[in-house]
Parts: structure tokens; C-alpha cells; sequence
């Protein structure tokens, strides 16, 4: 019926939400906490979410980096979809958003599978590389500043196991990836790495029209 994909009016999106999401009751009080906050952009959408977790579980991830926690709506889902013995690297700068990321990660009950790490997220990659860690994680999420995404990305592709899934939230920037006009830093670097992923052949990739643009790259074996 359509080639292309179609437009999601406020009709169509609420019934994608009604007929698709699970989310538990602790996921949807998280999500409906952000409602008014000044950041609350900064979450993933919970459909984003979903997606992610079935992915994690198909791949049967246990290894998992998230590169940019916010308040932890993104990280809570995908720690839900590991195993007992799945560890989920959490990492943002923000100590503040951290914290009140753990408190709904403790009342979710998946603490015991987060490592939060604190600090820049490109410091923490390479001590994980530097500790030997290289191509022991199965799925990487990267929702954080766009002017890192370039070097997360070379990090990151570190990282990964082969058929590992490197993932970048935002990559349509609202739409104004497209507009010639719009020459901010965040969306110049978004640009620079969609151009990176099309024509980099050590991964398999495709750009979905989820969310704000989810980028899915795999790392070829
Ligand atoms: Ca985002």
C-alpha cells in the first residue's frame, strides 16, 4: 500500500501507543513523572524502548552499554529485558540525573544490573577498552551529546562482539537533518556520522523513522 513511511498524526500515534506499548506499571509512572520536566524531551519515547528490548532479547544480550542515562526511563526497560546475570553500563555525566535515575532503578528492582559510570562517556569507554573489555558487549544505545556521537562511535565499534548492535537516538534531529539551513554543531555532527554509517562497510545499517530517528548499525563479523 505505501513505499514510503507514512506520517504519524496524533490519531495514528495514540493508537500505536494503545495497541502496541507494555510497559510495566513502574515504566509508566517513570515516563508520566518526566511529563512537565524542563528535560523531559531527553527521554526515549517507550515504543523506542519496546523495540529495544526485543531486539535485546533476540540477540539474547547480556552485555549492554547505554551512553547517556537522563533520568534512566531507557536504560530501567533494557535492564528489564536481561537475564538475572545481564550487566547494563550506564553512562551520563550528570551525578544529579544519575541518582534519581538509581532510585527508580532500585524500585524497579534491576540496581543489581546497572554499573553507572559518572563522567564523560567518551572517559569511561575507553577505560572499559582500556580494561580489556573490547568486543565483549552485544548491544550499545547512545542518547546523548551529538558532538560526541563521531567518537562514540568509533568507541563503541570497539566494544561490540561481532553481530553486536551499535544503536544512536535523535538521528533526524527533529527534521532539521534535512533543512541546509540549520548549521548547528549538534546536527553538523549528527550529519557527519550518518554520513560515516552509510558508507562504512565493518557494519550492516539502517536509519528508522522511530522516535526522532533511530540509527541501527551492526558490526559485521
Ligand atoms: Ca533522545
Amino acid at each position: 500500500m505505501s513505499r514510503r513511511t507514512i506520517q504519524l498524526d496524533m490519531p495514528v500515534h495514540q493508537w500505536l501507543m494503545t495497541h502496541s506499548l507494555r510497559e510495566t506499571p513502574i515504566q509508566r509512572e517513570l515516563r508520566d513523572a518526566m511529563e512537565g520536566h524542563p528535560e523531559g524531551e531527553m527521554q526515549t519515547s517507550p515504543e523506542q524502548v519496546q523495540l529495544l528490548s526485543v531486539l535485546l532479547k533476540t540477540m539474547q544480550a547480556s552485555r549492554v552499554i547505554e551512553v547517556g542515562v537522563f533520568t534512566g526511563y531507557s536504560a530501567m526497560g533494557m535492564a528489564m529485558a536481561l537475564p538475572d546475570d545481564g550487566v547494563l553500563v550506564a553512562c551520563d555525566l550528570s551525578p544529579e540525573h544519575m541518582a534519581v535515575a538509581q532510585e527508580w532503578w532500585d524500585r524497579a528492582g534491576v540496581s543489581d544490573r546497572i554499573q553507572p559510570r559518572v563522567g564523560p562517556a567518551a572517559d569511561s569507554l575507553a577505560a572499559m577498552i582500556d580494561a580489556g573489555e573490547a568486543g565483549t558487549y552485544d548491544f550499545i544505545y547512545v542518547d546523548a551529546d551529538k558532538t560526541g556521537y563521531p567518537e562514540y562511535y568509533e568507541l563503541g565499534l570497539q566494544l561490540l562482539r561481532p553481530r553486536g548492535l551499535l544503536t544512536f537516538d535523535n538521528m533526524l534531529r527533529g527534521g532539521r537533518v534535512a533543512d541546509p539551513e540549520v548549521d548547528d554543531e549538534s546536527t553538523v555532527a549528527t550529519r557527519e556520522l550518518a554520513a560515516k554509517l552509510l558508507a562504512d562497510d565493518r557494519v550492516e545499517y539502517s536509519l528508522n523513522p522511530i522516535g526522532d530517528g533511530l540509527a541501527i548499525a551492526m558490526l559485521r563479523p
